[in-house]
């Protein structure tokens, strides 16, 4: 099968073919280019035409939550009828597919729902993007997550870390979440403890994602070894050229910061509030700092946090992308992010997140051209998974 479109954006933050097209075979991509040419090379090849429309890579959001179920009306239910989580969880994975984004990292949730999410496609009863799984994220006893109904327990020492690092690898989970700050301030785990967890994942093959908002958790997750930063408000360019030199990736997950900020002032809440202040503030630091970071060459992906509360959309990557392009990078760069880079941050850098041979095929159709206006990237108008286009 043949996919052409007006544009064809790679995903590798530079390259734009026009009138081009992708040649999958299976699950795979076979070739990317011109598709006048690989239509003329294979004669025989089913073509679709997407007119109007941009080839690009599925998106990837780094940072989600499936089920987490602050605020909103349903939430009574959600906790007596656990059925109900898995009911909404489906509605967003659908959405999630709707909204072109093919691969998730789920970074903790209750009843191991990412493993669930993951066995549920495998056995065909939901469609859903391909999910990676934290399983239970890790905090210590009283810290960051710990009343979230079972998404996190609360670790003390070295050996109860390592122990939740282990259970959760045991029940399906294919990376680990600590939090090693709060919220709003403060420091949590000690060095200790991050860097055991840092240790008996990287044992078990299982990659790290730290929550650190801010120093010294922040210091600490890059010494530690933590493979992804999440958050990372206050990070300073010092720190994301170790970051750069670790091999280490910055979530920043700026959308999330905002439209809790813009939550808070619809309540009515003022400076008078703590929480309040810190989103001013953080958002100031995204708004501030965003391009500088990005400009010490550190490897940033897209995280959009939801559903950490009631988010209206699933998924939005592309609020995500649109906030980096504002805050001074080009949309071309902020594809990359959202593609390429999550990639990487995977470990699947190789398989995964370009139109590039050899790939896997998840590909979409934008309407309108992402490479020049971002905001494009709301509207989706085909996903293919895994080579397949999926009736969504
Ligand atoms: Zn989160």
């Amino acid at each position: 099968m043949i996919l052409s479109a007006d544009y064809l954006v790679t995903g590798d933050g530079a390259t734009v073919i026009e009138q081009g097209g992708v040649l999958i075979d299976g699950d795979k991509i076979l070739e990317v280019g011109a598709a006048a040419q690989l239509i003329a090379a294979h004669p025989d090849q089913e073509v679709q035409t997407h007119p109007g429309c941009t080839l690009m890579p599925g998106m990837i959001d780094l940072h989600n939550h499936l089920a987490y179920i602050y605020g909103r009306a349903e939430t009574p239910d959600f906790e007596k009828y656990p059925a109900i989580q898995g009911f909404f969880v489906a509605q967003r994975m659908l959405d999630t597919l709707r909204s072109g984004v093919t691969t998730i990292r789920d970074l903790a949730s209750p009843h191991f729902m990412g493993v669930a999410v993951v066995k549920g496609r495998k056995y065909g009863f939901l469609k859903a993007p391909r999910v990676f799984t934290a399983g239970n994220g890790i905090c210590m006893t009283g810290g960051h997550g710990s009343g979230l109904d079972g998404s996190v327990v609360e670790c003390d020492g070295e050996w109860e870390v390592r122990k939740a690092v282990r259970v959760n690898a045991r029940e399906g989970a294919n990376c680990i979440k600590i939090l090693t700050s709060h919220g709003y301030r403060g420091l949590e785990m000690s060095q200790e403890e991050i860097d055991a967890a840092v240790d008996e994942a990287h044992r078990l093959g299982l990659r790290v994602a730290s929550h650190a908002g801010y120093d010294p958790s922040i210091q600490m997750s890059i010494d530690g070894g933590c493979d992804t930063i999440e958050h990372g408000t206050h990070l300073t360019i010092a720190q994301a050229q170790q970051m750069k030199a670790h091999d280490q990736t910055w979530v920043p997950t700026i959308y999330v910061f905002d439209y809790c900020y813009q939550l808070y002032t619809q309540m009515g809440l003022t400076n008078a509030n703590e929480v309040y202040r810190y989103l001013e503030e953080a958002n100031a630091c995204y708004r501030e700092n965003f391009k500088a970071l990005y400009d010490t060459g550190v490897r940033i992906a897209c995280g959009t946090d939801t559903d950490c509360c009631d988010h209206p959309k699933a998924t939005p990557v592309w609020m995500e992308c649109d906030y980096m392009v504002r805050y001074g990078i080009t949309p071309l760069q902020a594809i990359e992010c959202a593609t390429k880079n999550g990639a990487e941050a995977l470990g699947m850098g190789d398989q995964l997140g370009l139109l590039r041979a050899n790939y896997i095929a998840d590909v979409i159709a934008v309407q309108g051209k992402p490479h020049e206006d971002i905001k494009a990237l709301e509207h989706i108008s085909a996903v293919y998974q895994e080579g397949n286009r999926l009736d969504l």
